[in-house]
């Protein structure tokens, strides 16, 4: 066996991909055949590191040096340079400072790859993926290992994930210990478990970066879900462009099957469960736990009244538990460390970290996980890095599409259910949208309602009609033509929408439109009265 000196990583995503890392990943194991070091040095692709728009990242261990905007042109330099001389190649922008180095960024102090209590994202962009062995190596399936080996009874799990005080990360925060417990006493032979991935928020990919950096993690607590609530299959609906995410995960299935850790027989327990995977066709609305069962069912996607909730009458009017997948992926890490463990991350009411996508007009955007809490100041200035060119900030949207637009005097406010809540806040989807004073909230908010436009499945009156109506609204005022009592219809017709929408797509536009109305009135009263070129409406 030979003795590998150093390790390059390379975070593997979507992103990544379409940048090119596959020519990047070719040529570096060429420069190191051709220098005769390919068995001193390992080349592994990982999962996302959470840094986004800055191409190919590389990291090189153990000198820990990244490097980003990698091109196939570089790699000669970074083996020639770095590998077989242990200088860092100055010519690729990198994160090593030091004296006379060019192209240096302090990403590790600054940015997103800055030191984080990673619960969520512990494995990504340190594991292979492709490879079960390395996933169990550092810790992949031990909480599974733990529950089988100790004999802990389903109760004892479903206490233990009670006591964490894990919240569902997709928006409605609902204890995801009582979801299990209320599916585990419902009556009835077959039960379900569903993973939403059916991530459709604009802005937000944190679920896909999990996916797509640790399959593994979902499946082992998929079938934790499973054992405590009594059900012998899974299915993960995801979004149907989400490919790569499918197939890590098709591959992480087969993998799992193989070492016995999914399927019949679970590690010669006796325990059996199976997980499969469902592609959504990217209706929005399918997000919703019970259209999205319906899409499942093979129906159009589309709501169903509540009561019954799908934890007695789910997927076949069956017993069934959805949770997200950032919900899912916090499971493991409680059974192994324990509830009172995790509730030292966090707050008292909120315990835990939180995955946000930073986005927008910061420095670096990207994914990164957080102790809940944190504040919206923080993570936009020491994890995003400030707002990009010296500009200004002037709001940030968040919690996605049906989040809120917050000024700079929220800029203190704790990331977390309560301390949201009171600000008629959310943490929605986790997105977190920065914008500078450069950007028009109108257009912003025009946007949005665009998208609910088009996304209302119109089942309901009060979503399809007045989804449209503030949309020729809005359109009114960003062309100059609107008047200022539209500002209140506008408020009165979403809070018709809150109380009568049939599902959160209707009830949630309230959010956007009251938050950008009470925090930025001026742009709006700017817009009023003023003869813009027309545009076309649903260009
Ligand atoms: Fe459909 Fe909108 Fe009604 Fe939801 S609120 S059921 S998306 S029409």
């Amino acid at each position: 066996m030979s003795f590998q000196r150093m390790h390059i990583l390379i975070p593997m995503d979507e992103e990544a991909i379409q940048n090119g890392a596959l020519e990047v990943k070719r040529r570096l194991k060429k420069e190191l055949f051709k220098h005769g070091v390919e068995d001193e040095v390992k080349v592994l692709e990982t999962g996302p590191v959470g840094i986004s728009g800055r191409g190919v990242v590389l990291i090189v261990y153990p000198d820990r040096v990244y490097y980003y905007n990698v091109t196939p042109k570089d790699t000669k330099c970074i083996v020639e340079q770095h590998i077989l001389k242990g200088k860092v190649c100055e010519s690729v922008e990198n994160s090593i400072d030091g004296e006379g180095r060019k192209n240096v960024v302090d990403y590790e102090n600054i940015g997103l790859t800055r030191e984080q209590p990673r619960v969520v994202l512990d494995k990504c962009c340190i594991v292979n993926t492709f490879d079960i062995e390395e996933v169990i190596a550092r810790g992949g399936y031990a909480a599974l290992e733990k529950i089988l080996e100790e004999k802990i009874s389903p109760e004892q799990v479903i206490e233990e994930i009670k006591k964490s005080g894990l919240r569902g990360r997709g928006g409605a925060g609902f204890p995801t210990g009582l979801k299990w417990e209320f599916t585990r006493k419902a009556e009835g032979d077959e039960k379900f478990v569903i993973c939403n991935a059916d991530e459709g928020e604009p802005g937000t990919y944190k679920d896909r970066l999990i996916l797509e950096g640790d399959p593994h993690k979902l499946l082992e607590a998929m079938i934790i879900a499973g054992y405590a609530v009594g059900a012998k299959k899974g299915y993960i609906y995801i979004r149907g462009e989400y490919q790569l995410s499918i197939d890590r995960i098709n591959r992480a299935i087969q993998d799992a099957k193989k070492f016995s850790l999914l399927g019949e027989n679970i590690l010669e327990t006796g325990l059996n469960f199976d997980i499969e995977v469902k592609k959504g066709a990217g209706a929005y609305v399918c997000g919703e736990e019970t259209a999205l069962i319906e899409s499942l069912e093979g129906k159009r996607g589309q709501p169903r009244i509540k009561p019954p909730y799908p934890v007695t009458h789910g997927l076949w009017q069956k017993p069934t538990v959805v949770n997200n997948v950032e919900t899912l992926a916090n499971v493991p890490a409680i059974i192994l460390n324990g509830a009172d463990w995790y509730r030292t991350l966090g707050t008292e009411k909120s315990p835990g970290t939180k995955v946000f996508t930073v986005l927008g007009d910061v420095e670096y955007p990207g994914l990164i996980e957080v102790e809940m809490g944190t504040p919206l100041r923080e993570i936009i200035n020491a994890y995003g890095g400030g707002v990009k060119n010296g500009k200004k900030f002037k709001a940030a949207l968040v919690g996605g599409a049906a989040g809120v637009f917050l000024s700079d005097k929220l800029l203190d406010v704790k990331m977390d259910f309560e301390n949201l809540k009171e600000h008629m806040a959310v943490l929605g989807s986790g997105a977190i949208l920065v914008m500078n004073e450069d950007v028009s909230i109108v257009e912003m908010l025009f946007s949005i309602l665009k998208f609910f436009a088009h996304e209302s499945c119109g089942q309901c009156s009060p979503c399809r009609i007045g989804t449209r109506q503030l949309l020729e609204i809005i359109y009114r005022i960003k062309t100059g033509e609107g008047e200022e009592g539209d500002l209140e219809k506008m408020r009165h017709i979403a809070e018709t929408m809150r109380n009568l929408s049939l599902c959160p797509l209707g009830q949630s536009v309230i959010m956007p439109v009251a938050s950008a109305i009470n925090n930025f009135k001026e742009d709006f009263l700017e817009k009023i009265n003023k003869k813009n070129n027309k545009e076309v409406l649903y260009a």
